[in-house]
């Protein structure tokens, strides 16, 4: 895409919203006025990056106060009006939502790095408040990373580890792959440019290599699915470069990524999703350990889909993924979803559902409780909730998510203070292990426990990696020891 316009944004807007673009139109003037003057390090007037930012957010059919947002949210930041001035000419939501991307003022800070922990924590914890205020962040950093090369280079790779470490993981976590992904193989290519050409080519290569064969077995698969009456939409997908290289880098080999493309089969109803897989197992033999059903599973994300992987003509693996329409909109949009499938009450139910379905969410919450200094806090949840994850699951087969190195402790007060403080056991698959086990995925965590137990022992302590599980040993002792 080249330049946008203001024209460009309002024809984006009139394709999912015909009410009036009047305040629209207002935001982009009162911006544009406030930053005259002011010029990108392209030498582009500053005006184009809201803009662009605006246009990020129509693509995801953002409502109008997220939009007018992101035409405003610098302006606080670097033309010296207030958030009231905004609450004043537009609305309070507008204000707030603006407010919650600025940073926190210098002056407030005794060095730069003290400043840059608070506005890292502003941002995590501005999910709390509305949801909206991290899309419009995710919004600004895109359109940053994609026009990076103005910067020093210095910049280039701060900026970069920064949107790897903060950005990608709250992308995931409330599932925006499209955004994650795009994020990640951006930051990916200023960090290591080198790595980034070398399996962009060999990607490309293996992808002229297996086109026929996706297309062989697209074209079968859609003619089998219409003798059935399945309604389907059929996309080949591939991986974005910083998730080869994620794989790659755990010392497998490119030809060995059986995932590195995917069929993408879209249907209209659920239960044909799994008529649909039973008539790929008939034309393909499955591998049968392959198969994943994050239908009824789904990811901690909310991402649904059946994974299968079959044996494909040309002695080659492809996976198959099958999901509803509307699954597959979660699966690249996340949360963000719901400005197009609820577009009149979208921010709530975006609330609500980060909120009582989206596991990281309470652990922010948690931490953002435990820790007042900012260091602390940062350093946390990147440890714990940004770094790789493990998933395991319950008995009932509820799949529960940890940090990597998590052992049956974190997993017993993950899933009840109580189930922490009388555990006596713990079985992994069937097969009792040492308190210390270290979770691997997929592992099925039966915690035995006795109300009789004595309690949490204190070496729990150092086998804890959850702050949450550590914090409730602590709490445990100390009430054990104003009683005695
Ligand atoms: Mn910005």
């Amino acid at each position: 895409m080249g330049e946008i316009t203001l024209e460009n944004l309002l024809a984006k807007i009139c394709e999912y919203n015909l009410g009036s673009l009047d305040v629209v139109k207002k935001a982009y003037h009162y911006a544009e006025t406030l930053h005259a003057g002011q010029f990108r390090q392209s030498g582009e007037p500053y005006i184009i990056h809201p803009l662009n930012v605006a246009y990020i957010l129509a693509d995801l059919h953002a409502d109008m106060d997220t939009i007018c947002a992101g035409l405003l949210h610098d302006t606080i930041e670097d033309t010296g009006i207030t958030k009231e001035d905004i609450a004043h000419e537009f609305n309070p939501t507008v204000a707030n939502l603006v407010d919650g991307v600025t940073k926190l003022a210098n002056m407030n800070f005794s060095s730069k790095e003290a400043q840059s922990l608070a506005n890292t924590r502003k941002i995590i914890t501005g999910i709390t408040e509305d949801v909206r205020i991290i899309i419009i962040k995710l919004a600004d950093r895109l359109h940053n990373m994609r026009t990076l090369q103005y910067k020093s280079s210095f910049k280039q790779k701060e900026n970069s580890l920064e949107t790897m470490e903060i950005f990608a993981p709250l992308a995931y976590y409330i599932g925006a792959y499209r955004i994650k992904s795009e994020l990640e193989d951006l930051a990916f290519q200023y960090l290591k440019p080198d790595l980034y050409r070398k399996i962009d080519d060999q990607k490309s290569k293996i992808e002229m290599d297996y086109t026929p064969t996706l297309k062989e077995i697209k074209e079968r698969i859609k003619t089998f699915l219409s003798y059935e009456s399945i309604a389907s939409d059929i996309k080949i997908r591939t991986k974005n470069i910083y998730g080869i290289y994620k794989i790659l880098n755990q010392g497998h080999r490119m030809s060995d990524i059986h995932d590195l493309f995917a069929l993408k089969i879209m249907i209209d109803k659920l239960e044909d999703c799994y008529r649909a897989l039973g008539l790929v197992h008939q034309l393909y033999h499955p591998v049968n350990e392959m198969f994943k059903d994050y239908i009824c599973n789904p990811k901690t994300n909310m991402y649904q889909s059946l994974h299968t992987t079959v044996f494909a003509p040309h002695d080659r693996l492809v996976q198959v993924q099958i999901r509803t329409f509307d699954m597959d909109k979660i699966a690249s949009f996340g949360l963000t979803a719901y400005w197009d499938s609820k577009p009149d009450c979208a921010r709530d139910i975006m609330q609500q559902e980060l909120k009582e379905k989206y596991q990281f969410y309470n652990s922010l919450i948690e931490m953002n409780a435990m820790f007042g200094n900012n260091q602390e806090f940062v350093s946390q949840v990147k440890r714990e909730l940004f770094s790789e994850a493990v998933y395991v699951y319950t008995t009932k087969g509820d799949m529960i998510e940890l940090p990597k190195g998590s052992t049956p402790i974190d997993f017993a007060y993950r899933i009840h203070t109580d189930v922490g403080n009388t555990m006596t056991a713990a079985f992994v698959n069937d097969e009792l292990v040492p308190i210390n086990y270290v979770l691997q995925n997929r592992d099925r965590v039966r915690i035995v426990t006795d109300v009789l137990s004595f309690g949490p022992r204190s070496e729990w302590l150092e086998y804890a990696k959850t702050s949450s599980a550590r914090r409730r040993i602590r709490e445990f002792s100390r009430k054990k020891l104003g009683e005695e």
